[in-house]
């Protein structure tokens, strides 16, 4: 269980390592918005992109801060939903998951 929690725990620092660097391009830390119309066409897309990353990134840091709580209160390798243990070879495959593979397929 100690590994799945490091495990975890390195996953979280690297989606907030990760969600900073976003948050820095969003608000043009890097450098100042280039003034020719082209150059702003493309970084506007490039945003979006990073807008969706960014948001994939924030559900997975959620997903990873929820199951580093259910670890925490003891009850992290139960399903959520039905409170079956979780096979230990699928938290091995997906460290942040919080429910059993037959209430992930509902
Ligand atoms: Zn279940």
């Amino acid at each position: 269980m100690t590994d799945r929690k490091s495990e975890l725990e390195t996953l979280k620092a690297e989606l907030e390592a990760r969600l900073n660097r976003y948050h820095a391009h969003q608000h043009r830390e890097g450098g100042p918005l280039e003034k020719d119309f082209e150059e702003q066409a493309s970084q506007t897309q490039n945003d979006e992109v990073v807008d969706s990353l960014e948001n994939e990134a924030r559900d997975e840091l959620a997903q990873v801060v929820h199951a580093l709580n259910r670890i925490e209160s003891g009850e992290g390798d139960e399903c959520e939903q039905c409170g079956e243990t979780i096979d230990p070879r699928r938290l091995q495959v997906l460290p942040y998951t919080t429910v059993c593979v037959n209430c992930a397929a509902d």
